[in-house]
C-alpha cells in the first residue's frame, strides 16, 4: 500500500472523489492516448478535469488535436446503456460520435477558433440504449486554453432536454388536438384566453350562434368582437370562472344577439369550462354552446296548442281519458268523472262497466274497427250509479309501440244525451207525420184508382191521361212516406222482417222485369247464381232492389243501359247494380249510407230524392246478415252491390 501511495504521482489528488468517472479517470491509462501521462498534463488540464469530475452538472471536454474526452458522472446518463459509456473516456472526439460529427464538427471549429456557442433544446441525436435516439440538448460549448494560454480544447457544459422538450411536444399536440376538436365540433366551441377573453380559436357553429364572421371575432376581446352578447351578464360569469377555475354550466339560457341583421332571441345550454395549467392556473376558458332555439320555440308551440286544446276541451265540456294498455291503468279528467257520474276518477273496469248492457256489443265492435283504423269512436248509453241513463260519445286514438303492439289509447268523452233527445225528436215527429199522411194518401190512391177506371169505361182519353199521372205522383208520394216510416222504423229499432225462404235469381229476375216496364232505359240481367235459396224478407230485398236499380236510372241520365248480375261467392250470393251514370267522388262514398245525405253534383240536373233508400237498403242488408258496397269513378258510373248468406251453399246447383 505503502508502495503504491509513494508511487502515485502527487497530481492524482486532484482525482479524489468524483464518482464512477472519478475512478474510471484515475485508473485511464492516458499515456496510451495523445493527452499523455497524467503525470505529464498541464496545470490547465488538471485544473479542469478536477472543476468537471467535481460537478454535479453534465460536464464534456475535448481535449488536445484529437479532441480527447473527459465526462463526470453527472453527463454519464446521456450516453445511456450499452451505448458508449465507458468507451467514450479517453476516445477521440471524432471516432466516438460518428453520427454526429457533421454536425457538431463545424461547432467545435467555431469555438476553438474563440467563439462559445450556445444552443436550446437542440436536437442530436445520438446512438445509446442500443438505437439512434432523438435526444434534445441545451448546451454551451466553451474554448479552454492550455497553460500557455491556447486554446486547447472544447468544454461542452449540457443538459439533456429530451423529457422536457417531449413534454413540450406533448403540450403543444394535445393543444393542437383540442383546437382541431374545437374546430371540427358539431357544437359551438370556442377558447377565450387572457382577462379580457380574447376570441383564440373558434370554430364554425360558434360563428352561426353569434352571428359574426371569422374576422369580426378571431383574436379580439369576446365582447369587442359579438358587442351584442355584452351587458347580459356573461362578462361577470365568464371572469367568475377565471378566478376560481369552476366549471359554470347553464340551461336553456336566453340571450339577445343580432344575427342576419336583426334582434333576435336565442336560448342556449352552455359550459363555460376553465382550462389548466399544471400549476393549477387558468389558463383560458373553454366555451361549449348548444343553440336549442328551434326545440324552445317547438316546446312554446306545443305548450299553446296544448293550452288551446285544454280550452276548447273545457268550453265544449269534453271528458279526457288516457289508457295504459299494458297495465290497464286508466288517467281521466274531472269531466269525464262527471259525465259517468263518477265523484272520484274509477278503474278503467268501473267506466266499462257503466255500459248499457244493450250498447256492450257497439263498444266491442268499435274496438274491433280499431285495430285496423287506428281510431276508437263509438256511440253508446251508459247507466250512472243513479240508474240515469246518458248517452256518450267516444273519439279517441290508439298508439303502437315500436314492436307494433297497442300500448295506449287516448281520447275524448262528450255527453251527446241532448243532441240524442233533439234527434229523437225529429225521428218522432217525422214517424207520426207521415204515419198520419198515410191514411189520407192511401185514401186518395183508392179514389184515383176508381177514377180512373171510371174513365177507362167513358173512354175520355184526355182525363185518363191526367188521371194516370195523378197516379203515378200519389205512387211516389207513396213510396216516400213509406221510406220515411221504414227510416223511423229502422232508428228506434221496430222494423219487423219477415222470413221466408225463397230463390234469389227468380226474384231478381222478377223485379228487374217489372221495373223494365216503367223504365226507358235497357235493363241487361244476368243471373248466375241458379237454385240459390236465401232466408230473408222478401219484400225488403225486392225494396233493395228496386232502388238500386231505380237510382243506378235516376243517376245515370244520358246513359243507354244499366246491368244487373247475381253470381255466387262463397257461401252467399251478391247481386250488383252497375250503371254508367254520374259516379260518385272518393271522399262521398263512404257517407252515402247514411240517413238523410245527398251529394251535390257538378251536373247542371237537379236529382230529386230525399237521402234514405240507401240508408234503408243498408239497414235491411245488414240486418239480414249480409253486406252492402259501392264502387264507384266520378263521371264514369257506378257498381252497387249486396250479398246475403246462401242457405244451400254447398248445393252446387
Ligand atoms: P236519394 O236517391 O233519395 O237522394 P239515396 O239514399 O238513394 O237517396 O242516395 C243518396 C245519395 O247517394 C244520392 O243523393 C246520390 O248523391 C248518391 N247516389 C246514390 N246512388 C247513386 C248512383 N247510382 N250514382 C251516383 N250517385 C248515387
Amino acid at each position: 500500500m505503502d508502495v503504491k501511495k509513494a508511487t502515485r504521482p502527487d497530481p492524482y489528488s486532484f482525482l479524489e472523489g468524483g464518482g464512477e468517472l472519478g475512478e474510471r479517470t484515475r485508473l485511464f491509462k492516458w499515456e496510451q492516448t495523445s493527452v499523455g501521462a497524467v503525470s505529464e498534463w498541464p496545470q490547465s488540464l488538471l485544473t479542469l478535469v478536477s472543476v468537471i469530475l467535481s460537478s454535479k452538472f453534465p460536464m464534456f471536454l475535448w481535449w488536445g488535436n484529437e479532441l480527447v474526452q473527459f465526462y463526470n458522472d453527472a453527463y454519464r446518463p446521456s450516453l445511456g446503456i450499452e451505448g458508449k459509456h465507458p468507451k467514450a473516456l479517453g476516445q477521440k472526439g471524432r471516432d466516438c460520435w460518428p453520427e454526429i460529427w457533421p454536425v457538431i464538427y463545424p461547432l467545435m471549429e467555431q469555438v476553438l477558433a474563440g467563439d462559445s456557442v450556445w444552443q436550446e433544446d437542440q436536437l442530436i441525436p445520438i446512438y445509446r440504449n442500443g438505437h439512434l435516439e432523438d435526444v434534445y440538448w441545451t448546451f454551451s460549448y466553451s474554448p479552454v486554453r492550455n497553460d500557455s494560454g491556447k486554446i486547447n480544447g472544447v468544454l461542452v457544459v449540457c443538459n439533456e432536454t429530451t423529457e422536457k422538450v417531449i413534454a413540450s411536444k406533448k403540450l403543444a399536440e394535445s393543444e393542437r388536438t383540442l383546437k382541431n376538436m374545437i374546430l371540427q365540433a358539431p357544437v359551438s366551441m370556442c377558447i377565450l384566453k387572457g382577462p379580457s377573453f380574447i376570441v383564440e380559436t373558434v370554430n364554425k357553429k360558434m360563428l352561426e350562434l353569434w352571428g359574426r364572421s371569422k374576422e369580426q371575432v378571431l383574436n379580439k376581446p369576446l365582447f369587442e368582437g359579438v358587442p351584442a352578447a355584452s351587458g347580459q351578464g356573461f362578462e361577470d360569469i365568464l371572469k367568475n370562472v377565471a378566478i376560481t377555475a369552476e366549471t359554470y354550466s347553464a340551461a336553456e339560457q336566453k340571450l339577445h344577439l343580432i344575427r342576419n341583421g336583426e334582434m333576435e332571441d336565442v336560448y342556449v345550454n352552455f359550459i363555460y369550462q376553465a382550462l389548466k395549467e399544471g400549476d393549477g392556473s387558468v389558463s383560458g376558458i373553454l366555451v361549449v354552446a348548444v343553440e336549442i332555439t328551434k326545440e324552445i320555440e317547438a316546446r312554446h308551440r306545443i305548450e299553446i296548442a296544448e293550452q288551446r286544446a285544454r280550452l276548447a276541451i273545457n268550453a265544449a265540456a269534453i271528458g279526457t281519458f288516457d289508457l295504459d294498455l299494458e297495465s290497464g291503468k286508466v288517467v281521466t279528467s274531472k269531466r269525464y268523472d262527471e259525465i259517468f257520474g263518477f265523484q272520484e276518477p274509477g278503474t278503467h273496469m268501473d267506466y266499462v262497466s257503466s255500459i248499457h248492457p244493450e250498447d256492450k256489443q257497439i263498444r266491442d265492435r268499435a274496438i274491433e274497427i280499431t285495430r285496423e283504423t287506428g281510431r276508437l269512436y263509438y256511440e253508446s248509453r251508459i247507466i250512472r250509479k243513479d240508474k240515469s241513463v246518458r248517452w256518450i260519445r267516444v273519439d279517441g286514438v290508439i298508439h303502437k309501440n315500436e314492436e307494433g303492439k297497442y300500448t295506449r289509447v287516448i281520447g275524448v268523452v262528450m255527453d251527446i244525451t241532448d243532441q240524442k233527445y233533439l234527434i229523437k225528436q225529429k225521428d218522432d215527429f217525422i214517424g207520426i207525420a207521415s204515419h198520419e199522411l198515410k191514411t189520407p194518401i192511401t185514401t186518395i190512391k183508392g179514389y184515383t184508382q176508381v177514377l180512373e177506371e171510371m174513365l177507362k169505361v167513358n173512354g175520355d182519353a184526355a182525363e185518363l191521361s191526367i188521371i194516370s199521372k195523378l197516379d203515378k205522383y200519389v205512387s211516389k208520394l207513396t213510396n216516400l212516406i213509406n221510406d220515411l216510416l221504414d227510416a223511423t222504423k229502422m232508428m228506434s229499432g221496430h222494423l219487423q222482417l219477415n222470413y221466408s225462404e225463397f230463390e234469389f235469381d227468380e226474384l231478381v229476375n222478377e223485379i228487374v222485369n217489372d221495373l223494365q216496364l216503367t223504365m226507358a232505359k235497357r235493363i241487361d240481367i244476368n243471373c248466375g247464381a241458379p237454385g240459390c235459396l236465401v232466408k230473408t224478407d222478401r219484400e225488403k230485398i225486392e225494396q233493395t232492389v228496386t232502388n238500386l236499380v231505380n237510382n243506378a236510372n235516376k243517376f245515370s241520365p244520358n246513359a243507354e243501359n244499366i246491368i244487373v248480375r247475381t253470381f255466387r261467392k262463397g257461401e252467399e250470393v251478391v247481386c250488383e247494380i252497375q250503371d254508367f251514370g254520374i259516379g260518385i267522388k272518393e271522399e262521398n262514398v263512404s257517407k252515402i249510407f247514411k240517413q238523410f245525405v245527398r251529394i251535390d253534383n257538378d251536373s247542371k240536373i237537379n236529382f230529386p230524392g230525399i237521402g234514405l233508400g240507401l240508408y234503408i237498403s243498408a239497414e235491411i242488408i245488414k240486418r239480414e246478415g249480409g253486406k252492402i258496397y259501392v264502387r264507384s269513378k266520378e263521371g264514369e258510373g257506378s257498381v252497387f252491390s249486396f250479398s246475403l248468406p246462401c242457405i244451400n251453399a254447398s248445393s252446387p246447383t
